[in-house]
C-alpha cells in the first residue's frame, strides 16, 4: 500500500465533486486514515468540515457508507445537498412509509448508494442489522457523537448501544465526529463506543469569526431589539430563550417590531415546527426564536448572529449554540444578555431538579464555569478555549478585549450587601435587600420597621441596578445563596465570613448602564458588512435572486444550491466562461454542468 494514490484521489474527489481546492485543517489526514480502515474520533468546531471527513472515504472505499444521525429533519437537506454533487446518498428513518424504506433498502443491499443516513434507534432494529449484515458496507460514521454522553446535553439513550457496531461489524472501519470537545465528553464517547484504538483528530475549537459578546441585561427584550437592529437588519439569526412561553412572546415582539421571526420549540405541533425550521432554512433573513430543542445539525450557512436571552446551562451548550452562527467563516456575533435573574433560576433549577446528588454536583460545576465566562474580566475566547484545554491568548475579536471592561475594589460594598442580608435574618429576598440598603420607604420595610436597622440606606450611593449587579456577582462568587424553598430569600454561606471580617478582598465588574446603539454604528456594521465593491455587490444580489429561484424550482434550500461566500467569489471574480467558472470554491464538476451556463449568461447580461 503507498501512500499517493489514495491522497490523490481524495484531492481529485474533493476539487471535482466538491469543488474546493483544497483540504482544510486535518481533514487530508483523517480522510486518508479512514480509508485505509481506521477507526477515529474527529473532535471538530462546528463549521470545521467534519462532514467530508466521512463522505470523501464513502466514496473512495467499496460498499455504502452508513452514516449514524439523531437529525431526522435534517435528513432531507443532507440528502439533497449530496445528490446536488452528484453523490448517491438516500436515508432510512420513521417519516418513510413501507414502500419507500424497501426501495432505500434494495438499493443498499444492491451496492448501488455511496452513503446512507440512518436514524440510530433504526439502525438498532434487527431488520436493519440484518440488512447490513447482508450488504456491503464500507464505513460506519457516528455524527453528533456527544449524544453517548449521559451528562451532557444532548443524551441519547440509543447512541449507547451503537457499541454493537464494533461488535457485529469488526472488520468495518467507524469514525466518531462531535463538536462538544471538553475532556470528559471525550472518555465518554471512547469508552462507549469502544473507540479505544481509534486515532483521535481535535482540531482547534477556536471560531475566529464570531465575536463573543456579554452585556448585563436590564430589559433583555428591548436590548435584543436594538442589538438586532443596529447590527443584523435583515439578517438570519437564531434567539435562544429558556422557556417555550418567553420563545412564544419574543417571536411576536420581535414582528411587531418589523422583525420577521419565528418560533420554534417541542411544545409546538410537530408540522408547524418543521415548516418554521424549513422557512429558517430556505428564505433569507429569517430570525429564529426557540428553545435548544432547535438547532443541533443545522448547517445553515449563513446565520450572522445567535443571541441568548437566557443563560445556558454550561460553557458546552454555550459553545455549540454560539457556534451555529457563521458557519461560512464570515463574521458573525454571539451576543447573550445576563443578569441576577438568570443565576437564580439556572441554580434553582438544579436544586429542585430530580436528579441525583453527583449528577446535580456536575450540573453545579458547569454552571459554575458559565458564570465564570460571564463574569470575566479578561478575554472570553481565551476563556472558552481554556475550558476545552487548549491555552489562548487575548483575541482581540470579543467585548471584553474590545472594550476593556473595568473591574474595582468591591471589598466595601460587597461588606455591606452581605450585613444587609444579615440583619434582615437572611428572611428576605432580592427586592427587599436592595430597598433596605439604599434607604426606601416601602410598605415591605415599614411593615418590618427595617428602617431601623443599622443597615438602612448604607447603599444609598448606588442605584438598583448597580445593587443587583453586585448580588448577581456576589451570588456568582458563591458569597451568597437563594433558598428557593423560602421565598428565594438569600441566605450567607460560609465564603461570607472573612468577606465580612475584612480577610478577603473582592473584586467585580463595574456596571455599565446598557447603551442604546446607534441605528448607524459603526464597528459592529462594519464588522459583519462585506467587501464588495458596488457593482459586485449588484452582482451578488442578482445571484441571489437567481438562486431564491432556482431553489424553488429545484424545491431545495437556496443554500444547498451555492453558499454566499461561493456566490461571493463569483461576484468578484465575474467568469465569463465555464472554465473560470470552474476555478470558484464550491463549484464541483455536478454544478458546472448544472448551473454553469445560466451563471454565465447572468454575467454576460449585466455588462
Ligand atoms: P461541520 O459538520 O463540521 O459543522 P460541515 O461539514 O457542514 O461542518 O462544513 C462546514 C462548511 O465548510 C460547509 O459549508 C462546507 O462545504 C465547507 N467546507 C468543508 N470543507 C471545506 C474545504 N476543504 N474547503 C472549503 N470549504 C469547505
Ligand atoms: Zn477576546
Amino acid at each position: 500500500m503507498s501512500e499517493a494514490p489514495h491522497n490523490e484521489q481524495a484531492l481529485h474527489l474533493l476539487q471535482t465533486v466538491f469543488g474546493y481546492p483544497s483540504f482544510r485543517g486535518q481533514q487530508g489526514e483523517i480522510v486518508d486514515h479512514v480509508v485505509r480502515g481506521g477507526d477515529a474520533l474527529v473532535l471538530m468546531p462546528t463549521g470545521g468540515g467534519k462532514s467530508l471527513c466521512y463522505q470523501i472515504p464513502a466514496l473512495l472505499r467499496d460498499g455504502v457508507g452508513v452514516v449514524v444521525s439523531p437529525l431526522i429533519a435534517l435528513m432531507q437537506d443532507q440528502v439533497d445537498a449530496l445528490a446536488e454533487v452528484g453523490v448517491r446518498a438516500a436515508f432510512l428513518n420513521s417519516t418513510q412509509t413501507y414502500e419507500e424504506a424497501s426501495r432505500i433498502e434494495r438499493r443498499v443491499r444492491n451496492g448501488e448508494l455511496d452513503l446512507v443516513y440512518v436514524a440510530p434507534e433504526r439502525l438498532l432494529t434487527p431488520r436493519c442489522l440484518e440488512l447490513l449484515e447482508a450488504s456491503r458496507i464500507g464505513l460506519f460514521a457516528i455524527d453528533e457523537a456527544h449524544c453517548v454522553s449521559q451528562w451532557g446535553h444532548d443524551f441519547r439513550p440509543e447512541y449507547i448501544k451503537l457499541s454493537v457496531l464494533h461488535e457485529r461489524f469488526p472488520a468495518v472501519p467507524r469514525i466518531a465526529l462531535t463538536a462538544t470537545a471538553d475532556h470528559q465528553t471525550r472518555g465518554e464517547i471512547v469508552h462507549r463506543l469502544q473507540l479505544e484504538n481509534a486515532l483521535q483528530f481535535v482540531s482547534s475549537f477556536d471560531r475566529p469569526n464570531i465575536r463573543y459578546q456579554i452585556v448585563e441585561k436590564a430589559n433583555g427584550r428591548k436590548q435584543l431589539l436594538d442589538f438586532i437592529e443596529s447590527e443584523h437588519a435583515g439578517d438570519a439569526g437564531i434567539v435562544y430563550c429558556l422557556s417555550r412561553k418567553k420563545v412564544e412572546e419574543t417571536a411576536e415582539f420581535l414582528n411587531q417590531s418589523g422583525i420577521a421571526a419565528l418560533p420554534y420549540h417541542a411544545g409546538m405541533e410537530f408540522t408547524q415546527r418543521s415548516k418554521n425550521q424549513a422557512r429558517f432554512l430556505r428564505e433569507d433573513g429569517i430570525v429564529m426564536v426557540a428553545t435548544i430543542a432547535f438547532g443541533m445539525g443545522i448547517d445553515k450557512p449563513d446565520v450572522r448572529f445567535v443571541a441568548h436571552l437566557d443563560l445556558p446551562k454550561s460553557i458546552e451548550g454555550y459553545y455549540q449554540e454560539t457556534g451555529r452562527a457563521g458557519r461560512d467563516g464570515a463574521p458573525a456575533n454571539a451576543w447573550m444578555a445576563y443578569g441576577l435573574q438568570d443565576v437564580v433560576q439556572q441554580r434553582r433549577m438544579i436544586d429542585e431538579s430530580e436528579a441525583d446528588e453527583t449528577f446535580k454536583r456536575v450540573q453545579g460545576g458547569k454552571l459554575d464555569a458559565m458564570l465564570g465566562l460571564c463574569e470575566t474580566l479578561s478575554c472570553r475566547r481565551a476563556r472558552l478555549l481554556e475550558y476545552f484545554g487548549q491555552p489562548a491568548t487575548p483575541c482581540g475579536n470579543c467585548d471584553n478585549c474590545l472594550t476593556p471592561a473595568v473591574s474595582f475594589d468591591a471589598t466595601v460594598p460587597a461588606q455591606k450587601l452581605l450585613s444587609a442580608i444579615y440583619r434582615v435574618d437572611q428572611r428576605f429576598g432580592a427586592g427587599h435587600v436592595i430597598d433596605v440598603l439604599r434607604g426606601v420607604d416601602s410598605d415591605k420595610v415599614k411593615q418590618w420597621r427595617h428602617e431601623q436597622l443599622s443597615t438602612f440606606g448604607i447603599g444609598a450611593d448606588q442605584s438598583e441596578a448597580e445593587w443587583r449587579a453586585i448580588l448577581r456577582q456576589a451570588i456568582a462568587l458563591g458569597l451568597v445563596a437563594v433558598d428557593y424553598d423560602a421565598y428565594n430569600s438569600l441566605k450567607l454561606t460560609d465564603d461570607a465570613r472573612p468577606v465580612l471580617r475584612g480577610e478577603r478582598k473582592i473584586q467585580m465588574r463595574q456596571y455599565q448602564k446598557p447603551v442604546k446603539q446607534k441605528r448607524a454604528s459603526t464597528k459592529p456594521k462594519s464588522y459583519v458588512e462585506s467587501d464588495l465593491s458596488p457593482a459586485e455587490q449588484a452582482l451578488f444580489d442578482k445571484l441571489r435572486w437567481w438562486r431564491v429561484e432556482t431553489a424553488r424550482k429545484h424545491n431545495v434550500a437556496a443554500f444547498i444550491i451555492f453558499h454566499d461566500s461561493t456566490m461571493r467569489e463569483i461576484a468578484k471574480a465575474k467568469p465569463m466562461s465555464l472554465g473560470e467558472l470552474r476555478g470558484v470554491t464550491g463549484v464541483g464538476e455536478k454544478k458546472l454542468e448544472t448551473y454553469g451556463a445560466e451563471i454565465v449568461a447572468l454575467i454576460e447580461a449585466m455588462q
